[in-house]
């Protein structure tokens, strides 16, 4: 059950629950949303009971999300009974309110001042918001050592099974010397990582016809490889993700070779077999991507790629996925995220024929992840014997856990040391692979 964001409690300010739930950018939204209401002097209530009333940011994306939100907003209703929605879902606004006629105001994805001006009618914001308190870096829901950076909202793509552009809207990156502002903040707020979110992270500033803003005195380009450039400088980790395989994408490997950026980047397939990338209106062109591939680890040879894929896609038959099988054999990808196909309403995908049965999505998916089991085996295994920096994530009595370059907070694996010696969370420590299992790695600290 998703729990109420919980802040220490102070004085008789009006107090506002949140729930956040969904991605990654669902989660930036609801720190700008908590950055805003906190500089107003409100205070988050650690509890439903507490709060005058609560927000709840949903997630549409799939089905499954979406019954998860209605989960959260009646279980808010019932804990609280004063609710605004916000988020990718609100876009269903009368779903909602079918459901839940009490629910006091729903607004849509990144509608910042109207969530917020339904918090101040709901209740009404204190006299004299206390700015100071306010970390220049906004409020954050993520550890102090790590933050998301969100460089654009929507999409410009049109991919069949994908309802993001619907509920976004299209492709508006933010300027540069607003992202860049945003990413010296959290750095000087203690951020030693930063994981580069967008829709689509390659079409960066396409929307803005690349169009340069001052950040330093100098003008920066809003393009990915002038921003990462710009970013790399900062001394903090930078971490892609969703980066399409355009051709501008090589441009970022001197970066990654100089280490202003990580060798990481994290590339949604989605599939290899050509029918099924086209019925999702996918670039399909697998043979050119594992050449890409090849090019890239020669100029990178650390690189880890992280993926995603789909399956059970409509028309996905037994050939199409023993494609997909021998694709991933080839590739060889660091860490691999699978999803069965899910019949998003309004998706273009839903009319498809050839629709895969459940008991089919299931039995490929352990197939896959079999497959990818192996792989990351075998990958993780050439890994031992190297150095390399980890950043430490968690520390316990059972030692501590952190990740290298290849891996990302939440999704990929982790690095583990059996004896934490005086380590602490964010802390960066360089350190040798000593074992390998199937997709997490053991080290032992590098004596200084
Ligand atoms: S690239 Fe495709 S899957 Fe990703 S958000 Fe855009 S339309 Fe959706």
């Amino acid at each position: 059950m998703p729990k109420p964001v919980a802040e220490r409690a102070a004085s008789n300010a009006p107090k506002v629950g949140f729930v956040s739930l969904g991605c990654a950018k669902a989660l930036v939204d609801s720190e700008r949303i908590l950055t805003r209401l906190r500089a107003e002097g409100y205070v988050i209530s650690p509890d439903y009971d507490g709060a005058d009333v609560v927000v709840v940011n949903t997630c549409g994306f799939l089905d499954s999300a979406k019954a998860e939100s209605l989960d959260a907003i009646g279980e808010a209703m019932a804990e609280n009974g004063r609710v605004i929605v916000t988020g990718c879902f609100g876009v269903e606004d009368r779903r909602i309110r079918d459901s839940f006629p009490g629910v006091l105001a729903v607004t849509g994805p990144h509608q910042y001042d109207a969530v917020v001006n339904a918090i101040h009618a709901a209740a009404p914001a204190p006299h004299a918001p206390f700015l100071d308190l306010v970390p220049r870096a906004g409020l954050r829901l993520t550890p102090p050592h790590y933050a998301y950076l969100k460089i654009s909202e929507g999409c410009h793509n049109r991919c069949s099974f994908c309802i993001i552009p619907q509920l976004r809207g299209d492709l508006a990156s933010r300027p540069a010397a607003d992202v860049l502002a945003e990413a010296e903040a959290l750095v000087e707020g203690g951020a030693k990582e930063l994981l580069v979110i967008s829709q689509d992270t390659s079409a960066y500033g396409l929307d803005l016809k690349y169009t340069a803003s001052d950040w330093r005195g100098s003008p920066v380009k809003a393009r990915l490889t002038e921003l990462c450039d710009a970013l790399g400088s900062l001394g903090a980790w930078v971490r892609l993700h969703y980066v399409y395989p355009y051709p501008h994408v090589d441009e970022l490997l001197p970066l990654m070779a100089e280490g202003k950026i990580l060798p990481y980047l994290d590339i949604p397939f989605q599939h290899a077999s050509l029918s099924v990338l086209k019925a999702m209106r996918r670039p399909a062109n697998q043979e050119k991507t594992l050449e890409t591939i090849r090019r890239w680890r020669e100029a990178v040879p650390d690189l880890g790629l992280r993926s995603t894929f789909i399956v059970g896609f409509p028309g996905e038959t037994e050939e199409d996925f023993a494609v997909l099988l021998d694709w991933l054999r080839e590739a060889k990808l660091t860490r691999v995220g699978c999803f069965k196909y899910e019949n998003v309403e309004g998706a273009p995908s839903r009319a498809l024929d050839g629709q895969v049965p459940e008991d089919v999505k299931a039995e490929r998916f352990a197939r896959l992840m079999e497959v990818q089991r192996e792989v990351s085996a075998a990958v993780l295994a050439g890994q031992v014997g190297k150095t390399i920096d980890v950043i430490i994530d968690e520390v316990d009595e059972d030692g501590a856990t952190g990740r290298g370059p290849w891996d990302a907070p939440e999704i990929d694996g982790s690095v583990l040391f059996e004896d934490a010696g005086d380590m602490e969370p964010g802390d960066m420590v360089r350190a040798t692979i000593i074992e390998a299992d199937d997709y997490d790695l053991w080290a032992e600290p590098v004596a200084e």
